[in-house]
């Protein structure tokens, strides 16, 4: 794709985003995702019409084949508005999924689950993480799915699925065998919702708010429920080698778009610090503890912007294999940013900050968990000490 075109798409959705997304803001903070869902519905044709929707697919599944680091540029302008990535089907954990099913899912898998999908008239959500397993180890599951006749038959308990309440189906991680290798124990399968056996327990709730629809995230239970042999994606053991080539591009999609969530915060940062006044000819923005901590975010986004892009980069370049430690990099030093620049326009907005009438409170809420999922910050921390110390003899062991 040439720049101009990429150029082109980016400036596209920054108006979308900017004109018409943020608009739908003040009813979504004040009454959840079911009180905007016919004027979303609509957008998302807008969007469908002008062919920007789900951008990250081959034009053969109706996307606009975007690399890696333009879709990453893309992510950050989504990532302007809570809404944004979902009005352009480009929401995670849907993304993510998309591009397993892209890259390995059978031909039937494709056209019964990747196509509607892309289509944006179905979700899907992503059951790995458990109650009683660290979640930071992912070879450590409980989840079984035991091969009986020709099907599995699952049973196990999983949670914060996110957007699990509504989707039509869910990509699961289970043993199959247990006696083998820990990274070679876990298959992965699409389980459609409606299958007997699987049950949404609740919506979690998270700082106060247990959400519902695509904002929520579920607990959920698998009883007795059996799927047939083909809904396994790849090869049986595969499911850990998966999980991990799901993540990585998926961590440059987070990562930028925590920035586009700190170039807002920062905007309305600035844009409060003008405007209010201490005194009157005071303003905020004249105190120089203020002007720091503008100068400390305005410096942090910015480096953590070209971290990112050269991850990506290296990514479209070499692949993701290559570029591991700099995926660890970016993934706790964004994360890091992002809390230190939310809390900073909390911090300048005052009381205002803590209110549901900025969009920063819900952005507070929700992205304090950038530092958790996709590995928490030790773990990446670790695996680039490795990485770092493997040329001095140092083994690290995360
Ligand atoms: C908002 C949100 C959405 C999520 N969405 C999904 C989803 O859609 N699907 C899904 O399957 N999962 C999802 N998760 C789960 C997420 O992937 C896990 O929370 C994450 O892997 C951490 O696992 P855990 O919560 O079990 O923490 P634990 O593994 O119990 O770890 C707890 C803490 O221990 C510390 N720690 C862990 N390992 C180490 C180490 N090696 N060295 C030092 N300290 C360490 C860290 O501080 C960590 O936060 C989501 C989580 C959140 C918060």
């Amino acid at each position: 794709m040439s720049q101009d075109h990429a150029s082109d798409i980016i400036h596209r959705v920054r108006a979308i985003v900017r004109e018409s997304v943020v608009l739908l803001e003040p009813d979504f903070l004040a009454d959840g995702i079911g009180a905007i869902a016919p004027r979303l519905e609509a957008l998302r044709q807008r969007v469908r019409e002008e062919g920007l929707l789900a951008p990250h697919l081959p034009t053969a599944y109706g996307g606009a084949g975007l690399s890696l680091a333009v879709f990453g540029r893309l992510s950050e302008e989504l990532g302007w508005s809570p809404l944004g990535h979902y009005v352009f089907n480009g929401q995670a954990p849907d993304v993510g999924n998309m591009e397993l099913l892209l890259h390995h899912g059978s031909d039937e898998q494709k056209e019964r689950f990747l196509r509607p999908l892309a289509a944006g008239t179905i979700r899907s959500c992503f059951a790995m993480t458990e109650p009683d397993r660290a979640g930071s180890n992912p070879v450590w599951l409980a989840t079984t799915a035991r091969a009986d006749g020709g099907d599995y038959v699952i049973d196990g308990r999983k949670w914060f699925t996110s957007a699990a309440d509504g989707a039509a189906f869910a990509i699961v991680m289970a043993v199959t065998a247990p006696e083998a290798a820990p990274h070679a124990r876990a298959s992965m399968f699409l389980v459609p919702t409606d299958t007997p056996g699987f049950r949404l327990v609740r919506n979690i709730p998270v700082m106060g708010d247990p959400g519902s629809g695509y904002f929520s995230h579920g607990e959920v239970a698998f009883e007795g429920c059996r799927v047939p042999a083909s809904a396994r994606i790849g090869a049986a053991g595969a499911g850990f080698a998966l999980a991990q080539e799901r993540l990585g591009p998926g961590r440059i999609h987070h990562c930028l778009r925590w920035v586009g969530v700190c170039e807002r915060a920062l905007h309305m940062t600035c844009e409060r610090a003008a405007r209010r006044e201490l005194a009157p000819g005071v303003r905020l923005a004249s105190k120089q503890a203020v002007q720091h901590a503008i100068a400390d975010s305005r410096a942090e986004i910015d480096a953590a912007r070209l971290l990112v892009l050269r991850t990506a980069e290296r990514i479209d370049a070499e692949g993701a294999k290559a570029a591991r430690a700099d995926v660890s990099l970016i993934k706790f030093f964004v994360a890091g940013v992002l809390d230190r620049v939310l809390d900073r326009a909390v911090q300048v907005h005052g009381a205002l900050g803590l209110t549901d009438d900025t969009v920063l409170s819900f952005w507070y809420r929700h992205e304090r968990a950038a530092r958790i999922y996709d590995g928490p910050d030790e773990v990446h921390k670790s695996a680039l000490a490795r990485h770092v110390l493997r040329p001095y003899g140092v083994d690290v062991e995360i």
